[in-house]
């Protein structure tokens, strides 16, 4: 019953544990699943604004490329500015995108705006682009760090191609304004949650813009953070997980640079904030199985408890039956013993008597019988009194005892003063050498008995034994070797006497 209450407990325990690894198992490639997904949406978003973003930088490219031709072929005069105005002035319904165009001169002065007045004495020779252009002779597109205009504190983004004169030396800048907040329109429609962010910055690491807007972050060059200093020194595209320096938050970022232009967007969503789903199926998942696994528990509590119980019911029961047969045992054991000698009872001479004559008949041996009986009794009773008498009765019983030595040999109290020994495989003189016995131990035990005519106790013995038929019957046996024990008294006492072989074979008949 302990190897039930143990194998329950096993199986709990298989039970739970399986169940609880599932669960942690399903848990932790559900996160791994969700993070995937993060990755994946990240990256796309990113492949959509580089494409995006690409797109609005060729347009301008090419629209600075237009007008730069046309300054380059006709001049910069007042004539041609007022023609290239009217050109501008159609083109820029076109790009929605565009805060306007702005040409310069060699010395930084405003030579055309398409989006506003010319303020008196305005000269841009101070920004990056402007500088960039008069000191490098490159005919290629630039794509100046935001600034904020001067005029209405807007941000902006600033692409830019140098124009030359005739002989090829730098004869101005045309310069094309992008409105930071054109960029963040859009990057506001696209859902990064409360914890994202999406950016768009020069591969040297000079940030473009960011959603959501910080004006302090605007031109920050971010390339000590991981991802330039790190990840975009061997890919191009990629995820990475990290927490921002900037506000202490952990983000999932997706980065892809262009692979014309020298631009990088990055799409960035708060870790926690994206595991929210994961992490309300998680707990969700963790009270089903703790609930499951409580149950299980209680369950098997109550299997264990069942068990133990029912092994105690077992257990009494079993104890209850061992005193019962111990006590069967002891009845059968007094049923067939005699209480005052300790000697077996009549009983239990009567079964041995008709077992040892059936065993006698198969082993076709012979079976001895002796009767024994106390001489003068009575007397001995009269002069001492019945408790003496039962004292020496026990004395008697226990000397008898000591002289039937053969383990299949029985001294049972016959009734009385009177004992009997069966004798098994026995014949008569093997009877009379223990008849002679017991006469010499009494005599030597030489207990007091005034009124015998030998001046102690004896015994008279009658010796029967009957073999094959003649163990038919019993009682003819036993009435043999009384008749043998009378014939003892009637010649004296004291003296043991064999049966009439004849008589028993009468008898036998
Ligand atoms: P005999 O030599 O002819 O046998 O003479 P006896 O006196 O022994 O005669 P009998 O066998 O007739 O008497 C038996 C006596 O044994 C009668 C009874 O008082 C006594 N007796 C029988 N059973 C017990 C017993 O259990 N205890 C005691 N104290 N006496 C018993
Ligand atoms: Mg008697
Ligand atoms: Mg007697």
């Amino acid at each position: 019953m302990k190897r039930d209450t143990h194998l329950v407990v096993l199986l709990l325990w298989v039970i739970g544990c399986s169940l609880a690894s599932l669960t942690v198992w399903k848990v932790l490639a559900s996160r791994e699943r969700a993070l995937e997904d993060v990755n994946v949406h990240g990256l796309n978003l990113t492949q959509a604004l580089v494409t995006y973003s690409e797109g609005i930088v060729r347009q301008s490219s090419l629209l600075l490329l237009g007008l730069v031709e046309r300054l380059e072929t006709e001049g910069s005069g007042p004539a041609q500015i007022e023609r290239l105005s009217a050109l501008v002035k159609r083109q820029e319904p076109l790009m929605p995108q565009l805060s306007g165009i702005t040409i310069y001169d060699t010395q930084g002065r405003w030579l055309m705006s398409s989006n506003r007045p010319i303020p008196a004495g305005a000269h841009n020779s101070d920004r990056a682009y402007f500088i960039h252009h008069r000191d490098n002779p490159s005919r290629e597109t630039f794509i100046g760090p935001p600034i904020q205009s001067r005029s209405n504190q807007e941000w902006v983004i600033t692409l830019s191609r140098r124009f030359n004169d005739a002989r090829g030396e730098f004869a101005g800048v045309v310069a094309v304004t992008l409105g930071v907040e054109n960029f963040l329109r859009l990057f506001g429609k696209l859902d990064v949650g409360q914890e994202g962010a999406i950016g768009l910055s020069y591969t040297d690491g000079t940030l473009l813009v960011r959603y959501p807007f910080r004006e302090q972050d605007m031109g920050r060059n971010f390339s000590k953070s991981p991802i330039y200093a790190k990840y975009l020194v061997d890919h191009s595209v990629g995820t990475a997980s990290f927490t921002s320096s900037l506000d202490g938050i952990e983000r999932l970022y997706a980065f892809r640079k262009s692979d014309r232009l020298p631009l990088i967007t990055t799409v960035a969503l708060g870790k926690r904030e994206a595991l929210a789903a994961w992490r309300m199926e998680a707990w969700l998942s963790a009270v089903v199985v703790a609930g499951l696994l409580g149950l299980t528990s209680l369950i098997g509590w109550f299997l264990i408890l069942d068990i133990r119980r029912r092994t105690q019911a077992e257990d009494q029961l079993r104890g209850t039956q061992q005193q019962l047969l111990s006590s069967n045992r002891q009845l059968e054991l007094l049923a067939m013993k005699d209480s005052l000698t300790g000697l077996a009872n009549r009983r239990c001479f009567d079964e041995s008597l008709a077992m040892e004559a059936r065993r006698a008949q198969r082993d076709g041996s012979t079976l001895a019988l002796l009767m024994i009986d106390i001489d003068y009794f009575k007397l001995f009773n009269d002069s001492f009194g019945h408790v003496a008498g039962d004292a020496c009765l026990q004395t008697v019983g226990r000397v008898l005892q000591d002289c039937v030595r053969r383990p299949s040999d029985l001294l049972a109290r016959y009734g009385g003063e009177e004992m009997g020994v069966i004798m098994p495989d026995t014949d008569t003189d093997g009877a009379a050498v223990v008849a002679q016995l017991i006469l010499d131990r009494l005599k030597q035990q030489n207990i007091a008995h005034g009124a015998s005519p030998f001046g102690r106790l004896s015994v008279s013995i009658g010796i029967a034994m009957a073999a094959g038929a003649q163990l038919d019957d019993l009682p003819g046996l036993i009435e043999a070797a009384d008749q043998a024990l009378y014939n003892a008294k009637a010649q004296g006492r004291n003296q043991f006497v064999r049966a009439e072989s004849a008589a028993v074979f009468t008898f036998a008949k």
